[in-house]
């Protein structure tokens, strides 16, 4: 690539949300790059997810937001403008339930949201609940302890109150292959990528952005600069000095997601459904090969570990255990 190229938006990041925004301005015709310092898409943060994708949140446009990129994952390859040969992301239907309990005032919110919305959903008391995944336990377990707490695994009382389950929700089985997908389809626009290049500094003129300086010195020009570099992007508000002026500010959480087989007997990758329970400070869903996933709700018990993306501690610490004896209650 040559020196002092012009874009009218470059994207820091070529993950699921980069390669998604390159593919919608792309499509309105503006001439768009993508940078990303690994050499492929997807390989940040995105290929760690979970990839569930649901569509309850506590705020109107949060829902709405939620359900209308539902319909995309529904039909992907025709959102991609994608055919039968290409190979695809698939999305598994297999429904999200979110159990009421104190913590989420029994998903109050959630329901109103829902029925302004008209987003399907159904509420299960804990009878239902049984009848349809009959491996779980209805009592109540929280508030959520370390599982070194003397009363760790002691019901703490009956049955929950029941809970909301959202058919409209699920988990893409790739998020990787989902953002090369996305990429594919943003590339049929004339968007452009460049890899293994990363953005050191972001300039600005007048008091405005005007394009971005790549490690190897070359600017490339452009007056937006779109900073989706996942848990980067607080090093890119840096970067450019506008992180002071943000309300809202992002930082690099240390999360771990256990990856353990469904419970003997049971067809957990058939039967099961993606799972929010707070009770126990866990969410889960089935994974191929009769697995499951479980990620951590992070319950206030739980020390948050904050980290440099660039310099941190991959192994595992006891986070992934405690998960695993959480969602074994
Ligand atoms: C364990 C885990 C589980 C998750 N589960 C879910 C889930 O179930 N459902 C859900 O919706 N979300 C989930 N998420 C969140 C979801 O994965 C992220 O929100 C999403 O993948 C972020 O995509 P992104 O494109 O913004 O960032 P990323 O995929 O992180 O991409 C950012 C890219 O920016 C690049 N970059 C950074 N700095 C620079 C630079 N200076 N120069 C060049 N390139 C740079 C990086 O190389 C990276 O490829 C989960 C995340 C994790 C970690």
């Amino acid at each position: 690539m040559s020196n002092e190229q012009n874009f009218d938006a470059v994207i820091i990041g070529a993950g699921v949300i980069g390669n998604a925004v390159a593919f919608e301005l792309s499509k309105q015709g503006m001439k768009t790059l993508n940078i990303d310092r690994n050499h492929v898409s997807g390989y940040g943060s995105t290929s760690a997810s979970c990839a569930i994708i649901r569509v309850h949140y506590s705020t109107f446009d949060g829902c709405a937001l939620a359900y209308e990129s539902y319909h995309f994952w529904k039909d992907w390859m025709t959102y991609l403008e994608a055919s039968e040969q290409d190979e695809l992301a698939k999305f598994i239907e297999c429904g999200c339930m979110i159990y009421q309990t104190e913590q989420n005032n029994y998903l109050d919110k959630v329901i109103k949201r829902a029925e302004e919305l008209n987003i399907p959903h159904e509420i299960w008391n804990p009878r239902k609940i049984k009848e349809k995944l009959r491996i779980v336990d209805t009592n109540k377990y929280g508030p959520v302890k370390s599982a070194t707490d003397k009363s760790f695994g002691s019901k703490t009382g009956d049955d929950l109150r029941g809970s909301v389950f959202f058919p409209t929700a699920g988990y893409v089985n790739d998020p990787q292959l989902s953002a090369q997908n996305l990429q594919m389809a943003a590339s049929k626009k004339g968007a452009k990528f460049l890899f293994k290049s990363s953005v050191k500094e972001i300039v600005q003129e007048k008091g405005k952005v005007a394009g971005v300086v790549l490690e190897n010195g070359e600017k490339i020009n452009s007056k937006i600069v779109v900073n989706v570099a996942g848990p980067h992007s607080m090093k890119v508000n840096q970067m450019a000095d506008v992180e002071s002026d943000m309300n809202i500010k992002t930082k690099a959480l240390k999360v771990e997601v256990c990856h353990v087989p469904s419970p003997s007997g049971f067809n957990y990758e058939g039967e099961g459904f993606v799972i929010s329970d707070s009770d126990i400070g866990c969410y889960s869903r089935p994974e191929i090969g009769n697995n499951v996933l479980i990620g951590s709700e992070d319950p206030e018990c739980d020390e948050r570990l904050f980290v440099d993306p660039d310099i941190w501690d991959e192994s595992f610490s006891e986070q992934w255990r405690t998960q695993v004896l959480r969602q074994a209650q």
